[in-house]
């Protein structure tokens, strides 16, 4: 059996991840029609159960997605692709410049980039970072972007048709005060988006930069540079963990 260590970026924890299961793949595929928070489960419990040895924090599946997050979760995610599909992955990629799809081969061990928070994963996943804009009574708690909060989003980021901006601060709000009401993501979510709206553009930069200086900067990258064949044009891309998987899966026969 294929195995693979994984540390995760963000929580510091070490995994042994094993090979994707054939059942789990048309598990995979087929729940495709599902909703996407049906789909995130999935992807979540079946990630989990390819753990081969877990670290000592995480013994089930709610430990799982309460105490990692997003960043952590991409890098079992490329352990779990390595194992079931190899390091290769087949990209598309829409040249900006003339629209050609040019399709290329991203080697793991060539691209890939990773950068570790050093401390513990308590210290982690306790971190909070506060931003205060007075003159629209307003102040927010930063918190990591952990499974479970995932979760809570997932249906809403697709019916709402929210901007990659606007998921990244639900994902990391753990609660927002405005106008002297508390507001948490679990059944305020929409107030909050209302207070981010009132909000000027300059403000809202400013918290999505605290999530990547705070949070985000700890992460496993994949950056590859992709030449079209059609123009000749130079352009960079980052490869997506879950959605490459996905494809794979989708194509798998
Ligand atoms: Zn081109």
């Amino acid at each position: 059996m294929y195995t693979y260590e994984v540390i995760t970026p963000q929580t510091n924890l070490t995994f042994v991840m094993g090979a994707l299961k054939y059942g789990q793949e048309v598990k995979l595929k087929t729940a495709l029609m599902a909703t996407d928070r049906g789909l995130t489960n999935l992807l979540n419990k079946t990630i989990y159960e390819s753990i081969v040895e877990k670290p000592e924090q995480i013994q089930t599946y709610e430990d799982f997605i309460n105490k990692l997050t997003i960043e952590d979760r991409s890098a079992l995610i490329m352990g779990l692709y390595h194992n079931s599909y190899g390091e290769e992955y087949i990209t598309e990629n829409e040249c900006p410049k003339c629209g050609h799809i040019n399709s290329n081969i991203v080697r793991l061990s060539k691209y890939s980039k990773v950068s570790f928070f050093k401390d513990s994963a308590e210290k982690f996943l306790s971190m909070r970072k506060e931003l205060a804009f007075d003159d629209f009574e307003f102040k927010i708690t930063l918190q990591p972007a952990l499974l479970a909060n995932e979760l809570k989003i997932v249906d809403l980021t697709k019916t709402l048709e929210l901007t990659p901006a606007q998921t990244s601060i639900l994902l990391h709000t753990e609660s927002v005060e405005f106008k002297g009401k508390k507001l948490v993501v679990d059944n305020n979510y929409l107030d909050i988006l209302a207070a981010l709206d009132v909000l000027i553009p300059k403000q809202v930069r400013e918290i999505k930069k605290t999530i990547e200086n705070t949070f985000e900067k700890y992460k496993l990258e994949v950056t590859y540079k992709v030449k079209c064949t059609k123009c000749q044009h130079e352009f960079k891309r980052t490869l997506d963990f879950v959605g490459e998987f996905f494809k794979q899966v989708i194509e798998a026969w």
